[in-house]
């Protein structure tokens, strides 16, 4: 009774939320020149190699909705309280710090980075679900001053209104795939604040370099607006003397070819930032499986190698640690060097992190 009580429940927001959508939401999207991931018959971006439609998605819904509980971890994940003196402190080396999910703060040069922040109590549109494991290490008004958000794509786990509201009060500048900026510019976003890269376009701001990187995935926010926006990783690249760094961040993107051109593209990479986690056989083509990021992370062959889109929120069937269980010695036997730092901590290239995951 309870259950189906808070499923109508969930239907009729559901139903609530795409009438809004349909009506205040949908941005005007430009139309681009053909190319061979974007149609301008039906203004649509695609993947070179299609994924299978999800399947059971309802099913599976159900589960994450009543069971959630059986997904998170049982006590609260270890945390370092955030020492911005040390993270933006002048250092050899780019330093880090994990919010957990695909949020990560860089300081890069004399650059401060966000990467698809996301702060609020649930991932999912219909925040019945989806819940985040324990509060953030910091709320964003805590955060030093953000000079660049870069954003992957406009899934809600990635793209997040309230965090994004809260950063367009300061001077960020938004680096995002080629069509979100519409999105942003509808929530007051000026676009001269934002730039829009398509796959292997660059841009440069105060001597880092961002350039978006192939993915195969998807975008929507609503039902009327799915794949009107691309989907990309990117490559950060900064000069620090004769040495050049460069760190990959993933964003969301299952296997395919694509990874073969990086690969042959993108030079040595310092840290490869790659999804773990959030994957299901019911929707094979929209994640990386444990092994596939394993193995992605051994063609890439980084310094180091860092599992993301886990530790934060449950938007699949799996435990919250199965993710890393099984990607880290995996990577590991491929002969990676993996970094697993704690939510909070101040890390770069070199700091060495225990597997603090094994925990239930
Ligand atoms: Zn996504
Ligand atoms: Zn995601």
């Amino acid at each position: 009774m309870k259950h189906t009580k808070k499923f109508i429940t969930l239907l009729g927001i559901t139903g609530i939320a795409t009438f809004v959508t349909y009506w205040f939401y949908l941005p005007t999207y430009p139309v681009y020149p053909k190319s061979d991931h974007y149609d301008p018959d039906t203004q649509t971006f695609y993947n070179a190699e299609p994924q299978r439609a999800p399947i059971n998605v309802a099913s599976a819904l159900w589960e994450m909705t009543f069971y959630e509980k059986d997904f998170h971890p049982k006590k609260p994940l270890p945390t370092v309280k955030p020492n911005w003196t040390e993270l933006l402190a002048p250092a050899e080396q780019s330093r880090f710090m994990w919010f957990g999910h695909s949020t990560l703060l860089m300081r890069i040069g004399n650059q401060t980075i966000i990467t698809d922040p996301l702060f609020g109590n649930s991932a999912s549109p219909v925040p019945i679900m989806m819940h985040r494991f324990q509060p953030p290490v910091a709320e964003i008004e805590e955060l030093p001053p953000i000079d660049v958000v870069l954003l992957s794509h406009s899934h809600y786990d990635h793209l997040e209104q309230e965090s994004i509201e809260k950063l367009m009060k300061t001077q960020s500048h938004f680096v995002v795939s080629l069509g979100m900026g519409v999105i942003l510019q509808k929530w007051g976003i000026d676009a001269a604040r934002i730039t829009e890269l398509d796959w292997w376009q660059s841009t440069e701001r105060n001597g880092v370099k961002y350039t978006a990187l192939p993915a195969r995935h998807d975008s929507s926010r609503g039902l009327f607006d799915h794949n009107k926006a691309l989907w990309s990783g990117f490559l950060i690249e900064h000069k620090r003397g004769q040495n050049e760094e460069r760190f990959y961040f993933h964003g969301d993107s299952a296997q395919g070819k694509h990874f073969d051109e990086i690969a042959s593209r993108v030079g040595k990479i310092d840290i490869a930032f790659i999804e773990n986690g959030q994957y299901d056989e019911r929707w094979p083509n929209n994640h990386l499986f444990p092994e596939q990021t394993a193995q992605l992370a051994a063609k890439l062959q980084p310094t180091r190698f860092m599992p993301i889109h886990w530790g934060a929120y449950p938007l699949a069937l799996h435990t919250w640690n199965e993710p890393v269980l099984k990607s880290v010695p995996m990577a590991r036997a491929l002969g990676v060097n993996t970094l697993t730092p704690l939510l909070g901590q101040v890390f770069d290239v070199n700091t060495k992190t225990e597997d603090w995951f094994t925990q239930e």
